[in-house]
Parts: C-alpha cells; sequence; structure tokens
C-alpha cells in the first residue's frame, strides 16, 4: 500500500492536539471522512491551509501501524475571505461542515463535489446564506439516499395535488401526505407549503451558484430555512451544533 497520498480535500474542523500539534478532519472525495495529525507549530502554507473550510490538494502520509495519517503539506486553493468576514456566512459554513461530518450513508464524491461548491459559493458571492443551507440540505438529504420526493406521497402513492401541504412522517424521516403522518398535523412546523415546494423543485437540478440566486421571500425563506434545519435534525438525532446559541439561531430560528 502506498504510504504517501495525494488528495483533494476539504477541512471540516481542526482542534489541538497536545500542546504543540494539530488535529484536522478533512472529507476528501476519493479517501472519504478522515483525521489527520499537523505535527509541530506550523507556519506559512501548511499553517493557512487547515483552518476549517480550507480546500485544495493535500499531501499525507499513511501511518499505517498507528492507523492514522499525518498530513505534510497542502496546495491550498485561495480563498478571498467571504467565508471568514461575514459571521453568518461563517456559522453557515461550519453548519454546512457538521451536517457533512455527522451526516451517514451517501457517496462521499457526491457530497464533497457539493460542499465544495457551496463553500465556494458563499465565499465569493453575495447571497444570502440560509437559502445555501436550505438547498445544502435539501441535497444531502438526497445524497443520504434518503430521497425526498416533491410530486406523490411515498408511503400511499397518492400524487400530491398543486395547491396541497405537505406533512411529515418522523419514523421514515420522509415527506408525506397529511394521512401518512406521523406528527402533530397541527403543528405548523412540519408543515410544507405549496410556494416552498415549487421553490425546491425548481431550484433542485439548478448548480449551486444559480439555485442561490432564485428569489424567495423574507418570510418564505425563514420558514424554509427552519423546516430544513428541523429536517435535518430529525434525521441526525440531535440538533446541530453550529446553530445553537451562534447569532443565526436568534436571527433564523
Ligand atoms: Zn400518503
Amino acid at each position: 500500500m502506498e504510504r504517501n497520498l495525494t488528495c483533494e480535500a476539504v477541512i471540516l474542523a481542526n482542534k489541538r492536539w497536545g500542546d504543540l500539534h494539530r488535529l484536522v478532519t478533512l472529507l476528501s472525495p476519493t479517501l472519504g471522512l478522515f483525521e489527520a495529525v499537523v505535527y509541530g507549530a506550523q507556519k506559512g502554507k501548511l499553517a493557512g491551509g487547515i483552518e476549517p473550510f480550507s480546500m485544495g490538494t493535500f499531501y499525507v502520509y499513511n501511518n499505517r501501524p498507528k492507523k492514522g495519517y499525518t498530513l505534510k503539506d497542502v496546495d491550498p486553493i485561495i480563498m478571498h475571505g467571504g467565508i471568514k468576514g461575514e459571521l453568518a456566512n461563517f456559522y453557515t459554513a461550519s453548519a454546512l461542515s457538521e451536517i457533512a461530518m455527522r451526516m451517514h450513508g451517501g457517496d462521499f464524491s457526491e457530497l464533497y463535489t457539493l460542499l465544495r461548491s457551496c463553500l465556494l459559493v458563499l465565499d465569493s458571492a453575495t447571497i444570502d446564506p440560509r437559502r445555501l443551507l436550505i438547498l445544502y440540505i435539501w441535497r444531502c438529504v438526497r445524497i443520504m439516499g434518503l430521497e425526498p420526493d416533491l410530486t406523490s406521497c411515498p408511503m400511499c402513492a397518492r400524487l400530491y395535488g398543486e395547491k396541497e401541504i405537505l406533512s411529515f412522517n418522523a419514523a421514515l424521516n420522509s415527506l408525506c401526505c397529511k394521512q401518512c403522518a406521523d406528527v402533530n398535523t397541527e403543528d405548523y412546523a412540519w408543515a410544507l407549503g405549496p410556494g416552498a415546494r415549487r421553490y425546491l423543485e425548481f431550484t433542485q437540478e439548478l448548480p449551486e451558484a444559480e439555485a442561490v440566486l432564485v428569489p424567495l421571500s423574507e418570510i418564505a425563506t425563514m420558514r424554509l430555512v427552519r423546516y430544513m434545519v428541523r429536517y435535518m435534525t430529525a434525521i441526525l438525532g440531535w440538533p446541530l451544533r453550529s446553530l445553537e446559541g451562534g447569532v443565526l439561531l436568534e436571527t433564523w430560528i
């Protein structure tokens, strides 16, 4: 087995490892989700390249006896500060990373492509980060194989009416018709209205950079981002730490 490996990756997390070292979590289309130790106090390219949301080409050494990786070098993709300079963007990027780390199932290559594209959009464009979180969660659900269906109920197979409000089945983690729901259907929290459904259908196949530009009213954005966070929380089984107690919680949730 080759011990020196080169991979495309994005840094999802970075924490202290002993007094001098760092432990980073990476997502790569080829190596999947993995941790690597960065030994010593780093300067220059490597120090900048291991900050959360950094991406590029990473050179790692596979210490097989210790069953771990050491990060040796990086050729970073230059970011322009759109994530770090805007608090809402930073929290959104943290939520995207946390979801990627906690997702179960799915193809790492698809997830990497989605995350990379979303982080680049967040870094380079002036967009509403809530719309990016909406589309990211929706696409992650699909990558996990839960295939949200906006045209018919997955339980009774009935086609949804044009003006129908969809409900939710928590046992299946799936959208469904009101009759097949196991949540309180009087509770507005799990209702997905026809406008939101049209928006999701319309943006579903668009590239990320285009999808986030599709207009959505303030009230609809707020409702839909709350709905998506609730949806992802139901799938993951517990709340997203990156959205707890942060600015987003006050402005969004
Ligand atoms: Zn049904």
